[in-house]
């Protein structure tokens, strides 16, 4: 297996990065590259995890299976990405996660998690993410869905911001487990949004997205266009992860706003 694993101090981790789940996604990889090479004095050992190297040398998301939708993975399966899937949880298991994406729906980082649970409620508002959203069951066979972590959206795909991003969340992420220290972290107020359903793309065709990712879409807004036909929203919803490109068969989804974590 191509999955590169390195440990930042000494004993066993029971902290994790994690870094390209998805290999046309380099922001989580830089950051991890950036950590190792600073090598700074943890004081609580980290384990540092380049999952997909082969979809990465490839700036692929994938080689032959979405990742991130194989979990819990096998170890016996002919896919390369689902006996990645099961080699990685195997790695984190008894660690506490971060793991790093970026998207191609909003420049500013968000948190994703399965439940807002003691986890996210103790380490998201110290994170620089705008909103930590609650996947539930809508995703599926998605790492947040089988071992403790928060996944961080560090910025759009492939851009220096995104790379900068994860860089900060990785240190942001230690300050607060306890691992560096010296390093002070402020706490702020962010929303937090559920998942509802899946904006689907009912046909194929010139895609555009005419509203912003987590602001909310009064009923009756058109919110896409395919080819010169616009969707209008029957129900309001705040709209995340909402791109025109972003997946094939949808633009993004749905989700409602349920509450807020942490203070000014
Ligand atoms: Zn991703």
């Amino acid at each position: 297996m191509e999955m590169r694993v390195e440990t930042l101090g000494q004993d066993e981790p029971r902290l994790a990065i994690v870094g390209a789940i998805h290999g046309d996604e380099p922001c989580g990889a830089h950051a991890i590259e950036t950590l190792l090479d600073a090598d700074p004095d943890v004081t609580r050992p980290v384990k540092c995890i380049t999952v997909n190297e082969r979809a990465l040398a490839r700036n692929m998301r994938y080689t032959e299976r979405d990742l991130n939708r194989v979990f819990p993975g096998d170890p016996d399966a002919d896919a390369y990405e689902t006996r990645l899937a099961h080699e990685l949880l195997e790695e984190l298991h008894g660690c506490i996660t971060l793991s790093m994406h970026s998207t191609q729906s909003d420049e500013r980082p968000f948190a994703l998690v399965n439940t807002v649970g003691s986890l996210a409620m103790g380490i998201c508002p110290y994170l620089s993410v705008v909103g930590v959203i609650e996947t539930g069951e809508l995703i599926g066979q998605s790492l947040v869905d089988h071992t403790p972590v928060i996944d961080v959206e560090c910025g759009l795909q492939g851009t220096d911001q995104a790379a900068a991003n994860a860089v900060q969340l990785v240190r942001e992420f230690l300050a607060v487990t306890g691992a560096l220290p010296d390093m002070s972290v402020e706490q702020h107020r962010l929303h937090v949004y559920r998942l509802c359903e899946r904006i689907p793309k009912q046909r194929p065709g010139d895609c555009d997205v005419l509203v912003k990712n987590f602001e909310p879409v009064p009923a009756g807004t058109p919110y896409a266009s395919i080819d010169n036909h616009v969707l209008v929203a029957e129900d309001s919803f705040h709209p995340v992860l909402l791109s025109a490109s972003g997946y094939e068969s949808q633009f993004g989804y749905a989700a409602e706003l349920i509450g807020t974590l942490g203070h000014d």
